[in-house]
């Protein structure tokens, strides 16, 4: 009854040089093998944005991509006087079709709120982009048994109005599983994501069942097949073994 087409998205985080194009070529190159069973995005530092975007359109046939470019964050408006930032209508005109919001790193990083993280869905929407929107709990909140109350607070606020399959895509990462080697059982991660879905299915009516919930967390090619599995996982958001060709690309055959 999953007929969510999964997504293998990678966040290569603050990692990256010019010189990494050759491991991105190597996704691309590898990519046709497992498109077959999920889409592949991936998200560089934003110097590397345009030309990974250049690269991927010339190994696509017929303007369709094996690959697709995003990028980690944006500014809420458009342009102007914000000295260092980078609006979504930029990323839009490098390439991008995606843009991550509300990491966990940039909520503890930047003092991220949910409100702010809002406004940087809306603003990838305005530049016709799809929103990636992160949640997730910490280890001391899912000690004291908070995690739904958490993930239900950050949907709440995160997330804006008319949420679709096509411009929304939700993240749960659990705070303490991002690049720490821990992940959370099938069984917890079955319940967070069922009860992302329902809140998706209350908010977004018919929308809500074909919007993607990826898991992230520590996501490898050991444990990819287990997740995956996973009833309402539509697939992952992979951060440091999304650095790697030959990871990423087994993480997607999982699926
Ligand atoms: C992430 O930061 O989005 C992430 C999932 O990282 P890692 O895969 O390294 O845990």
């Amino acid at each position: 009854t999953d007929a969510v087409r999964p997504l293998i998205a990678g966040n290569w985080k603050m990692n990256g040089l010019k010189t990494s194009i050759t491991e991105f070529e190597a996704m691309l190159r590898g990519a046709p093998e497992v498109t077959g069973k999920a889409d592949l995005l991936v998200c560089p530092p934003v110097t590397l944005l345009a030309g990974f975007a250049a690269k991927a359109s010339s190994f696509g046939q017929e303007g369709k991509h094996a690959v697709t470019v995003g990028a980690q964050d944006c500014h809420p408006k458009a342009s102007g006087a914000h000295t260092g930032d980078i609006s979504a209508e930029m990323l839009a005109d490098a390439g991008a079709t995606a843009i991550i919001v509300g990491h966990s790193e940039r909520r503890a990083d930047h003092g991220e709120s949910d409100a702010v993280v809002r406004e940087k869905a809306l603003a990838a929407w305005r530049a016709g982009l799809t929103a990636i929107v992160c949640i997730g709990e910490t280890q001391a909140e899912r000690d004291a048994g908070k995690t739904l109350d958490v993930c239900g607070a950050q949907l709440k606020g995160s997330l804006p109005d008319d949420c679709t399959s096509g411009n929304l895509i939700v993240a749960y990462e659990p705070v303490w599983a991002i690049g720490t080697g821990l992940t959370p059982t099938a069984q917890d991660v079955e319940q967070v994501h069922k009860f992302i879905r329902e809140h998706l299915n209350q908010r977004f009516k018919n929308e809500g069942p074909s919007i993607k919930i990826l898991y992230g967390g520590s996501v490898k090619p050991s444990n990819a097949k287990e997740l995956m599995a996973v009833p309402n996982v539509n697939g992952a958001l992979v951060g440091g073994a999304s650095l790697k060709a030959a990871d990423f690309l087994a993480i997607a055959a999982g699926c």
